[in-house]
């Protein structure tokens, strides 16, 4: 009997969605696309810009109360992509920005050395006995223990059949840990013969262009890898021209580009990706007071996005695992459908010290102390008064954070047509309401246009006209729309519309008059 055809996973169904309702498409898909690169769609864009306005509210225009009741201080910033090299050299990221990489000489192909898995392939034979048939490779993710297996039984069938003894998830062990001699009798995860990976060696993760006509060393430059550089550089002109005084921050929303080395998991790693970053300047004895302020805060506004707190994770890096500027680094992860049983990085919060200032000062020669006056007013010594501040870096992911979105929204149900619907909260919904009228005749298309009109200046609305009205709920269902409304026969006679909601889908008759003041309550907009 032939298999069954095997159900596409989570994440499959949901980047098909994401094709289908004009999410996110594979960016130059009619030249065979661009490995790493995204454009997310007239629904992505609204879900994105719904998340970055989100973070912009919280952080910028009401950030939160802080521990002495007041609310903080944050002023943005929307700084440049490109910047003077000597940035990057400060930054520490020309000379490390790297992640350990692992080239296969039979290949040819590079892999970021972390994300290579091995474990032993065992194959028990038919009569009984199993057969070692040394250490393979396969990239992380969860399709691990699935290509594992089928890696593995291509070996079998070459040599005598058998059956494939899959290992546990947690039997994997990452190829850095493997000591050299171990590494050297791996098998590549694309090669035919074990032993033809390198050591991890690093790698620089900067794209770099030139500035002015010159193709040269000197006209060198790099597309920042991170926003919060931009920050650093404006520290001085914000302080010099606003009127913020220490504690206060800066955020930004912006593109950042890495050149990846392993790009993978839909737009979880890509290489243009957006970030939302804040830098937090504090005075150095209560940076350990605000990280924690900061872990807290940062914690309870992705719940703010309806993320589940059983999703949710804190992890504190270890010593041997902190970046080179941080004194302490807690992730908040996620439990993202391809890294479970395991969580995935959302968002950094870091304790930066007094890192960024001090390289910027040394290389750019600008004086970037501090000087407080309310401390010197307190009659604290000079030490305490004139200091460069510490740094807490609250940095995550805007289009992580629509991955998140999307994972967190998709509700398989049998009982609809579409299957499934994305059960997105109304605020971060791209479109809030659907106006429909049932048939296109009777003067229903009339009312329910006029309707658009007076809706669309409050909410994003669509209009839609065409196609059963059942077909209509159903895409709405599947791009998350809370709302439909429809204009039926009877809205002539008596003035009342269906409302219809995604979650439910109970069917509720509102007077026209009602409609929206009716969805703004339950939208809570
Ligand atoms: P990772 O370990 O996943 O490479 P990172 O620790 O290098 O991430 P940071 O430099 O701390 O990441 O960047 C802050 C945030 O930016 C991350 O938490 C993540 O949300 C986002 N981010 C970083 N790299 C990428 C990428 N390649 N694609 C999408 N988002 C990214």
């Amino acid at each position: 009997m032939a298999d069954a055809p095997a159900q596409p996973s989570v994440m499959e169904q949901i980047v098909s969605l994401c094709k289908r309702r004009g999410f996110v498409y594979p960016a130059s898909e009619i030249y065979g696309g661009l490995n790493g690169f995204w454009d997310y769609g007239p629904l992505g864009v609204l879900l994105k810009n719904n998340v970055r306005d989100w973070w912009w509210q919280n952080m910028v225009l009401a950030p939160p109360i802080g521990p002495d009741g007041h609310p903080v201080e944050i002023v943005g910033l929307d700084s440049s992509i490109i910047q003077n090299p000597k940035t990057w050299v400060a930054s520490g990221h020309v000379g490390g920005f790297s992640d350990p990489m692992v080239d296969d000489r039979e290949t040819k192909q590079r892999y970021r050395a972390d994300h290579l898995m091995v474990a032993a392939a065992k194959v028990k034979r038919k009569d009984g006995r199993v057969d070692e048939l040394g250490l393979v490779s396969v990239l992380s993710g969860d399709n691990a223990l699935a290509d594992f297996e089928k890696r593995v039984d291509k070996m079998a069938r070459r040599t005598g059949g058998g059956q494939v003894l899959v290992p546990e998830h947690a039997e994997l062990t990452p190829y850095t840990k493997l000591d050299r001699a171990a590494q050297e009798k791996v098998l590549g995860p694309d090669a035919a013969q074990p032993g033809t990976l390198t050591e991890p060696r690093a790698f620089n993760l900067m794209f770099q262009t030139y500035v002015g006509a010159i193709q040269d060393e000197s006209a060198k430059a790099y597309l920042r890898p991170e926003t919060a550089q931009g920050i650093f550089l404006e520290y001085k002109n914000i302080v010099d021209t606003m009127r913020v005084k220490v504690p206060f921050g800066v955020a930004q929303v912006g593109k950042s580009f890495r050149n990846e080395v392993t790009p993978r998991n839909f737009i979880f790693r890509s290489r243009e990706f957006e970030q939302m970053e804040m830098e937090w300047f504090c005075h150095p004895d209560d940076a350990r007071k605000w990280y924690e302020f900061w872990t807290n805060e940062r914690m309870n506004w992705w719940k703010s996005l309806g993320v589940k707190p059983e999703k949710l994770r804190l992890r504190e890096h270890e010593t041997a695992e902190l970046a080179h500027y941080s004194k302490m680094t807690v992730d908040i992860e996620y439990l993202y459908p391809f890294t479970a049983p395991d969580f995935g990085e959302l968002e950094g919060i870091a304790h930066r010290g007094n890192f960024d200032l001090t390289e910027h000062q040394k290389h750019s020669g600008a004086k970037l102390e501090y000087f407080d006056q309310d401390r010197k007013e307190k009659g604290e010594s000079e030490d305490k008064f004139r200091y460069l501040p510490n740094v807490i870096e609250p940095a995550s992911g805007l289009t992580r954070a629509v991955l998140v979105l999307l994972c967190e929204g998709f509700t398989p149900d049998e009982s609809r047509p579409s299957k499934m619907f994305m059960r997105f909260e109304p605020r971060f919904a791209p479109i809030k309401c659907g106006i429909f009228p049932l048939v296109n005749k009777d003067g229903m298309p009339e009312i329910a246009e006029k309707l658009y009109m007076d809706m669309r200046r409050q909410f994003t609305c669509e209009f839609d006209a065409k196609a059963a009205v059942g077909r209509r709920y159903a895409r709405m269902d599947e791009i998350g729309t809370p709302f439909c409304v429809t204009i039926d026969g009877q809205t002539r006679e008596d003035q009342t519309v269906t409302v219809r909601e995604r979650d439910t889908m109970k069917q509720e008759r509102v007077s026209l008059d009602k409609v929206l003041p009716y969805l703004r309550e339950r939208l809570g907009l």
